[in-house]
């Protein structure tokens, strides 16, 4: 897929700074500081888990 490696990024001033998307990476690759949640880009596999744990709709996927 020509966007299959799009990066996932989090928008920090939607970010309610729940955690629920570091608990639900199964690589354990979010982490959340500074009042909001933040993807290690490296280690990030795109399997779209935290997409779906975040309500607030805060994670995105694009540059
Ligand atoms: S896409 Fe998957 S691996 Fe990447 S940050 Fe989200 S839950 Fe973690
Ligand atoms: S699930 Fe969404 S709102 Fe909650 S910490 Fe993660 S990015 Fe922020």
């Amino acid at each position: 897929m020509e966007h299959a490696n799009l990066p996932y990024r989090v928008i920090a001033a939607k970010c309610i700074y729940c955690g629920n998307c570091a608990r639900n990476c199964p690589l354990g690759c979010i982490t959340l500081e500074r009042g909001s949640a933040h993807i290690d880009a490296e280690r990030c596999v795109r399997c779209g888990e935290c997409v779906q744990a975040c309500f607030a709709e805060a994670i995105v996927r694009g540059a």
